[in-house]
């Protein structure tokens, strides 16, 4: 059989995700993978004891669709702890499989045929075509390279009585920007006497540098009223393969996101969430993670500083930019395979993260590894 010409596809322009690609790559060209963002690092051993544990004490089967009470009870804590916000864990915390899910049931239980939704780009590559699944279209900002700072008045201009959502994403991958107390305020103040709701993606909520603090829309009251916010034990837990997340929202908001939710994954993994139910009460493991993340950011900008690499401002995420134009005029994608292949260090172009390719020569290189991972991949990108 052959389907080819008789389905129709939905994301016709739509390949394998460059995530996979480059980390296809660099496993062919036996290269150091600092493209798609995962550490190197094993998750803490108590985590694993713990996750072992559930699983021995028969914590096997499905768990509740909105996740586990324990669980969501601790996250209201801490969110409450640190952002001041209160959110009902009956009604507005939802254990997710991962952020990815959650972005796309955001999308899908708020976004109808026709409607517009913002996006600054360059963005994480699941936003548009989730936009696009769901019959939404896509309206594009484009961050002013090379700080990738918000014009809110611009942003403005796009609104009309068709927008439906704006998605923001704060610590920002792939440019490690942060968004600042002053654009919330903005933000909040465009939104004004509309009815535009905010997803906010803010899974590198704990990796943000130099004692800046992260600016989670639930610290505004008149922003939190109309936002879904993304988290992900993933970055936090250093557990990208364990896919689960949650998801913060007002209860009307909840009520749809769940109704897509239930029907997608039903719930996420049992085992994972009893140890994170007691785990999360380690608030130092995702207190400090913005220090043990700095070392790591400062390490690999000065191992690569003497290079022929221009390396750009990095404030949050764990993801630095750097800007090639010295050694190549290359488009980013042919250079990013060729450093893969001849030089043996493998990152993510970054013109795949806009609609129309933009191509500033800047590569994304991922710095969650152990410090002597940096150092070979800093020694072949000295030598490029
Ligand atoms: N949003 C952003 C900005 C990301 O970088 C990622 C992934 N790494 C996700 C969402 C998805 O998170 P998860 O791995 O939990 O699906
Ligand atoms: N978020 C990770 C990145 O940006 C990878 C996610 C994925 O592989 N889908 O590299």
């Amino acid at each position: 059989m052959n389907f080819s010409g008789t389905i129709k596809s939905k994301l016709p322009a739509v390949g394998t995700t460059i995530f996979s690609v480059m980390t296809a790559h660099a496993v062919e060209n036996n290269a150091i993978n600092l493209a798609q963002g995962f550490p190197d690092f094993n998750c803490h051993p108590d985590l694993k004891k713990l996750v072992s544990k559930a699983m021995d004490d028969g914590h096997n089967q499905y768990a509740p669709m909105p996740g586990l009470m324990s669980l969501r009870e601790k996250i209201a804590i801490k969110t409450q702890e640190l952002y001041q916000a209160i959110y009902d864990p009956e009604k507005e915390i939802t254990i997710v499989p991962g952020g990815t899910h959650a972005l796309y049931a955001a999308i899908s239980a708020t976004v109808g045929e026709g409607d517009e939704v913002i996006v600054l780009e360059p963005c994480y590559d699941s936003y548009v075509p989730a936009i696009e699944l769901n019959g939404g279209r896509p309206v594009f900002y484009e961050l002013k390279y090379p700080d990738y700072k918000v014009d809110w008045n611009e942003v403005k201009k796009l609104i009309n009585f068709k927008t439906r959502m704006i998605i923001i994403n704060t610590p920002h991958n792939p440019t490690g920007g942060v968004l600042a107390a002053d654009d919330m305020l903005q933000l909040q103040k465009i939104l004004d006497n509309t009815d535009v709701v905010v997803l906010s993606d803010e899974v590198y909520e704990h990796i943000i540098f130099d004692k800046q603090e992260h600016q989670s829309v639930a610290r505004f009251p008149k922003l939190a009223e109309r936002s879904i916010i993304v988290s992900s034990f993933g970055k936090t837990y250093h557990t990208t393969g364990w896919k689960m997340g949650y998801v913060l929202a007002p209860a009307d908001l909840m009520k749809e996101f769940r109704k897509v939710h239930q029907f997608i994954a039903f719930s996420a993994n049992t085992p994972i969430q009893v140890a994170l139910s007691e785990f999360i009460d380690r608030k130092e493991l995702y207190l400090e993670l913005s220090a043990f993340y700095q070392e790591k950011r400062d390490y690999f900008r000065k191992l690569v500083s003497g290079s022929n690499f221009k390396v750009l401002p990095c404030n949050g995420s764990y993801f630095q930019l750097l800007n090639y134009a010295k050694i190549t005029q290359e488009r980013d994608i042919d250079f990013a395979v060729r450093l893969t292949r001849e030089h043996k260090v493998a990152s993510i172009p970054t013109s795949v993260f806009y609609k129309m390719k933009t191509d500033h020569n800047v590569l994304r290189f991922c710095f969650a590894k152990s410090n002597e991972t940096l150092e070979k991949a800093a020694e072949r990108l000295m030598k490029v």
